[in-house]
């Protein structure tokens, strides 16, 4: 086992990040990382367990102090050099997060903006965060409200958006003041490590963003139990998140989960259907279909269903499936081979309930596709809304048809299912959009859009079982990264008591 180095990596090894130094894990053990289109070997990665959590909890203990008295302006000025480093390294990191993930070049260079975008957000945010000013009921006495870092903050992170989330959730709990240990998805520890490497040579002191990789069992958990670690940040499916919620509820702790989703498209007989087509097909197999927002569920009004089914068929079954750095692909490889196998257990379920498979319904093997995890997009018609592949998140290129008759029934299936993330209309009619924009019950809502696309400057969660009721991004994350403190400055000189005088 080798000592701290001051290299995230050597001779494709790479290391944790604790207390400011590259370092393996305790007991030197690592599991290999591999490229989902084509198998090969993208390197070493630490296999971290409790003694490693522990240090990185330390450090981060230790580093609390210092980071929350640096006025927030300069917090914020080292999220600004971790924006530009960023924006200068935007076109390698996106290239490493294609081959870790699988997204096609041109959307892992917008994961990569999304972190950009976030970290001259979260800078302008060391200048504002607001508190309040209130009048006191008594004379001669201030009343304000500040806003306090929590002290050391868990961010855990899933694969399918490898730098953005774990920047909205660095990013916003560190302006705040708090320290951080990330822990990224098992599956995508490089590109967490790049984000990394780029906040040590903005100069982020030792010990405020710590990085430690391994699974969940071995450094999630752990982390979610440690005593010193005071808040949770959660993104991934709802068995985990379930788990963590129960955890970090007996000890009670702070946890925002952001969870999975089954979103939907209506489309109303008056839409503009090429438009529709367009918004449809990229949200639907975009990052092959494997975004939280992706949408999974298109509900169409009677009128247009067969029009629209066959203008998609057309469309769907020309998508290029390919290695993700190559610009005639369309569609990348879904994430691992267990996920691929998941997706195609569900077209049983799909056929076995009624369903009929459109097009897709099978892996994709041909030729070079034979080494990675590929899936056919996937269109399966005569769905209806209590049948399981229009209940349950898949996570993948499969879209479920839907026919409704009304504007009502299309809303009513929208929101008949156990989660609440994004929604989308296409219409015409001004009514209607009215309706929608009040009725979807979703976190978020889109008008002749599809279901993804989130702006960081907005509130990013999901109603029901996507979460629990707190919001990523925009200045919801300030809500869940800061405590509020309430000062009360008397200077009347005596005694004065509130209710009572
Ligand atoms: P996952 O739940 O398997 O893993 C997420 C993270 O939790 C990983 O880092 C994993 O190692 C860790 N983990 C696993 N078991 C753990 C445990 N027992 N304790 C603590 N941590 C543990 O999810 P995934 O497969 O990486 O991601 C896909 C899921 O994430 C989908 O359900 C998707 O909808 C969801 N997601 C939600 C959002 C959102 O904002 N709502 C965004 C992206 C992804």
């Amino acid at each position: 086992m080798s000592s701290a180095a001051s290299r995230s990596s050597a001779n494709g090894v790479y290391y944790n990040y604790i207390g400011g130094e590259w370092t393996p894990a305790a007991d030197g053990r690592t599991s290999e990382n591999h490229d989902p289109a084509n198998g090969e070997l993208i390197g070493q990665f630490p296999r971290s367990a409790q003694v490693d959590v522990d240090r990185a909890v330390a450090a981060a203990k230790v580093a609390f102090d210092g980071w929350r008295l640096t006025p927030a302006p300069k917090r914020g000025e080292i999220l600004y050099r971790v924006g530009a480093l960023l924006a200068e390294r935007k076109e390698e990191i996106a290239r490493t997060l294609t081959r870790e993930m699988g997204k096609v070049l041109v959307e892992a260079r917008g994961d990569v903006q999304e972190g950009i975008d976030m970290a001259y957000y979260m800078a302008g945010e060391g200048r504002r965060l607001f508190g309040s000013i209130v009048p006191s009921e008594l004379p001669n006495k201030a009343a304000y409200g500040v806003r306090e870092p929590i002290g050391v903050v868990a961010c855990i992170t899933p694969w399918n958006f490898p730098v953005a989330i774990p920047s909205w959730k660095t990013m916003a709990a560190l302006i705040a003041g708090n320290t951080v240990v990330l822990k990224p998805a098992t599956d995508t520890p490089l590109s967490a490590l790049k984000l990394v490497e780029v906040f040590a040579d903005a100069g982020i002191p030792d010990g405020v963003l710590n990085l430690v990789c391994g699974t969940g069992a071995e450094v999630g958990m752990p982390l979610v139990n440690h005593p010193d670690v005071a808040a949770i940040s959660f993104t991934g499916s709802n068995d985990v998140g379930r788990e963590v919620n129960v955890a970090a509820a007996s000890q009670l702790k702070r946890v925002t989960l952001e969870l999975g989703g089954k979103n939907a498209i209506i489309v109303m007989d008056d839409a503009d259907l090429d438009l529709a087509v367009d918004g449809i097909v990229w949200s639907a197999f975009g990052t092959t279909g494997q975004r939280c927002t992706a949408c999974s569920r298109l509900i169409v009004q009677r009128g247009v269903r067969a029009d629209l089914e066959e203008r998609l068929l057309a469309r769907v079954s020309k998508l290029r499936l390919g290695h993700g750095l190559a610009e005639t692909t369309d569609v990348g490889p879904v994430i691992n081979a267990s996920q691929r196998e998941r997706i195609h257990s569900y077209m049983a379920v799909a056929t076995g309930e009624g369903a009929r498979i459109l097009c897709g319904g099978e892996p994709a093997q041909e030729g070079d596709l034979e080494r990675g995890n590929f899936y056919r997009p996937t269109l399966l018609g005569g769905v209806t809304p209590e049948m399981r592949v229009a209940r349950e998140e898949i996570f993948g290129p499969v879209l479920s048809i839907i026919e409704v008759g009304t504007l009502e029934e299309a809303i009513a299936v929208n929101n008949n299912t156990k989660y609440g993330l994004s929604s989308s209309i296409f219409t015409r009619d001004a009514n209607a959009v009215e309706i929608a924009k009040r009725d979807l019950a979703t976190g978020i809502v889109y008008i002749n859009a599809g279901t993804i696309g989130a702006e960081i400057q907005l509130p990013f969660g999901g109603t029901r079982g996507t979460g629990n009721g707190h919001r990523e991004a925009g200045l919801g994350a300030l809500e869940f990264f800061t405590e509020w403190k309430a000062i009360y400055v008397d200077f009347s000189g005596r005694l004065q008591r509130a209710q009572i005088d």
